[in-house]
């Protein structure tokens, strides 16, 4: 089965596919994994029972099609999100990836482009791939900062049709000051360009962090990304969604695929919203297992990035495949995210976070 007729190259491929890699964060069976930003708290007793019951109500009517325009979910995100939002500002989908590439369906494709400032999220440059869109990589300062200028300089340059800010940005950890998502949206302005702020991880924030939602009053081409899959601790019920003026929703239902999120989906999501301050109490905890990381990778002569995420972005003062592989070797897997000296590590529990220290105290010691 394995033979070069086999391969994926053998096929009448898009030309643009060909060589190219699919999202790939190893899956593999370790004793602690943080290397993928999950929340890795389980999902607690009393939740995992009203999702049971949500979705045994909706097995029955499993031979029909799902509520379309998933109304009540919509509902329940928008006053989740408050803000003054109501369900005509909400869309969802599965999971904030398929959000994102709905939102290139409808503002990139061929002939179009998405401006992004990297390092940023790895599929943003594989969803404008996805859509043929060309993918335009703007440059950050050399300490992986954004400023306003820069960015609305670059903007200028390259009138994106798009462009996807990441806050807090992934994998440096950062968040945004919102007159950097300002001064893009200002600079789209003759270009009348799409500007998306994806706040995969906006529940994790340093207090004070304002979100984007803030600004979306007067903003038609501003979209908000949110997703049940990190501080929800939801990442396989697949759920994302975002918060715009109501026309981009409108946008949305031109590509979406119909009955896009299942009945199941639908009741899963619901269940969890009516329940979310059970699901969001571990949101502190995983904070303070961050801080925790960051003062103690400090204290151990490493340079980690200021983080408003569930996860700690640092400059492991050498090999950083080397770290990557003594953590493995200890049980512990963490994300080389290709960035030359440095490693992500996903805060969890705070027996993950006890683990993840002493290793990287023994891979300092025999370094
Ligand atoms: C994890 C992550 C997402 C979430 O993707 P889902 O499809 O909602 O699971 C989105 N954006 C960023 C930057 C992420 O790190």
């Amino acid at each position: 089965m394995n033979s070069p007729e086999n391969t994926v190259s053998s096929l009448p491929l898009r030309d643009d596919l060909r060589g190219m890699s699919p999202y790939g964060a190893p899956q593999l069976e370790v004793r602690v994994a943080l290397n993928t930003n999950e929340n890795t708290h389980p999902v607690p007793p009393g939740v995992v029972e009203a999702i049971t019951r949500g979705v045994q109500a909706a097995a029955s009517s499993l031979n029909r099609y799902p509520d379309r325009d998933f109304t009540a979910l919509r509902e329940s995100l928008a006053s989740y999100l408050g803000h003054g939002l109501t369900r005509e500002n909400l869309w969802a989908a599965n999971g904030s990836n398929e959000i994102l590439q709905q939102i290139l369906q409808a503002f990139g494709g061929p002939g179009r482009s998405l401006l992004s400032f990297v390092p940023t999220y790895s599929m943003y440059p594989l969803l404008a791939l996805g859509t043929g869109t060309a993918f335009i990589e703007g440059e950050r300062d050399t300490d992986f900062s954004l400023d306003a200028d820069s960015a609305a300089r670059q903007v200028r340059e390259h009138a994106p049709d798009v462009v996807f800010l990441c806050s807090p940005n992934n994998p440096t950890g950062t968040a945004l000051d919102l007159d950097v998502v300002s001064a893009v949206y200002e600079a789209g302005e003759a270009t009348q360009t799409v500007v998306v702020v994806d706040e995969a991880y906006a529940e994790f924030a340093r207090q004070g962090t304002p979100s984007a939602l803030t600004l979306l009053e007067g903003r038609p081409r501003l979209i908000v990304s949110r997703t049940m899959s990190k501080a929800f601790a939801l990442a396989g019920a697949r759920l994302g969604y975002f918060a715009a003026a109501p026309h981009v929703a409108d946008a949305m239902r031109l590509v979406r695929l119909p009955y896009h999120l299942s009945s199941v989906t639908q009741a899963t999501a619901l269940a969890a919203l009516a329940h979310h301050p059970e699901l969001l109490a571990t949101v502190e905890d995983v904070k303070a297992q961050r801080d925790r990381i960051v003062s103690e990778l400090t204290r151990l002569g490493l340079t980690p990035a200021v983080s408003d995420s569930n996860f700690v972005f640092f400059d492991c003062a050498g090999d950083a495949h080397a770290m990557w592989q003594g953590l493995l070797d200890r049980g512990v897997l963490v994300r080389d995210v290709g960035i030359p000296g440095h490693l992500r590590v996903t805060a969890g529990t705070e027996e993950e976070t006890t683990a993840f220290l002493a290793a990287v105290r023994a891979c300092l010691a025999t370094a």
